[in-house]
C-alpha cells in the first residue's frame, strides 16, 4: 500500500470501552486532500484517514481514536457509528456524481482491504455516509463504484437470481434487513437507491444541491425493482 502522510487533527475522542472497529464509513468532500484536512479543522471535524484525486493517503486521526465523521448515525443495530467505524474521506469536485480517478480508487481499496482483514471488519458493514444517515447526508455519491468494490471483497452486491429466495414483500422491513433505519421511509428508499440502484438517483448539476436536497419526500422505491431490494437482502443475510 501507499505511505500514509500523517496530518494530525485534533479532533477525536476516545471510542467507548466495548467498541470494537466493525465498520468502515466511506464519504466524500468537494475539497483536495490538504485543503479539506484545512477545512476539517476549521468545522472541529475529522476523519481517520482522506484520499486525494491523485491516490495519496493522508491520515489525520489514528485507528484507535474516535474520529468525528458520521454524526447521528445508525446501521444494523449499531447507533453512532463513531463509535465503531473507520471514516475514509475521498476528494470528489462532483460531491460523488462523476467518476471517481483510478489511482484514488486504488488506493481506497487497498487501504478497505487492510482495514478489513486487520480488524476482520464483516461485508455487510462497509457503507457509505447516504447509508447510516439517510435524511442527512449524500456521499460518497452514485458514482462510488460499489459493485466493483465487492468483487474485491468490499462490501456486498447482489444477485438477482437471490430474489425468489426471499418471501417478504415489504420494503420497509427489507430495507431494515440489509441494515437501514427507516424512521424516514422515503429518505432509507433513496439511501438504498444510492448505493445499490444509482440509475435510479437523479443527476445533481448544481453541488450545492447534492448537500442540501438529499431525497425526494415522496420517494417511492419503483415497483419492478422490488427484486433488487429483495435479493440484496437476501446477500445482507448471509454470514461472512
Ligand atoms: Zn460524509
Amino acid at each position: 500500500m501507499k505511505k500514509i502522510i500523517q496530518i494530525p487533527l485534533p479532533y477525536w475522542n476516545e471510542r467507548p470501552k466495548k467498541c470494537a472497529v466493525k465498520a468502515i464509513v466511506l464519504h466524500c468532500s468537494a475539497q483536495e486532500g490538504v485543503p479539506m484536512i484545512k477545512l476539517l479543522r476549521k468545522l472541529h471535524l475529522s476523519s481517520h484517514f482522506v484520499i486525494g484525486s491523485d491516490g495519496r493517503i493522508f491520515q489525520p486521526v489514528p485507528e484507535a481514536k474516535r474520529a468525528f465523521h458520521a454524526g447521528v448515525s445508525s446501521w444494523r443495530g449499531m447507533n453512532n457509528l463513531n463509535h465503531y467505524s473507520i471514516g475514509i474521506e475521498l476528494s470528489s469536485s462532483s460531491m460523488g456524481e462523476e467518476a471517481y480517478t483510478p489511482q484514488q480508487l486504488a488506493s481506497a481499496r487497498s487501504l478497505c482491504l487492510d482495514l478489513i482483514r486487520r480488524y476482520n471488519i464483516p461485508a455487510q458493514n462497509i457503507v457509505a455516509h447516504s447509508d447510516i444517515a439517510p435524511t442527512r447526508k449524500p456521499d460518497p455519491g452514485k458514482a462510488f463504484p460499489w459493485q466493483q468494490f465487492a468483487q474485491y471483497g468490499i462490501g456486498l452486491w447482489y444477485d438477482l437470481n437471490d430474489a425468489g429466495k426471499v418471501a417478504e414483500n415489504d420494503v420497509e422491513k427489507l430495507l431494515r434487513q440489509i441494515g437501514y433505519n427507516t424512521d424516514n421511509l422515503p429518505a432509507a428508499s433513496y439511501a438504498f437507491c444510492r448505493h445499490f440502484l444509482p440509475e435510479l438517483v437523479a443527476k445533481q448539476h448544481d453541488t450545492h444541491r447534492i448537500i442540501t436536497d438529499i431525497y425526494p419526500e415522496n420517494f417511492v422505491l419503483p415497483k419492478e425493482y422490488l427484486p433488487h431490494l429483495k435479493a440484496c437482502a437476501y446477500k445482507f443475510s448471509k454470514r461472512y
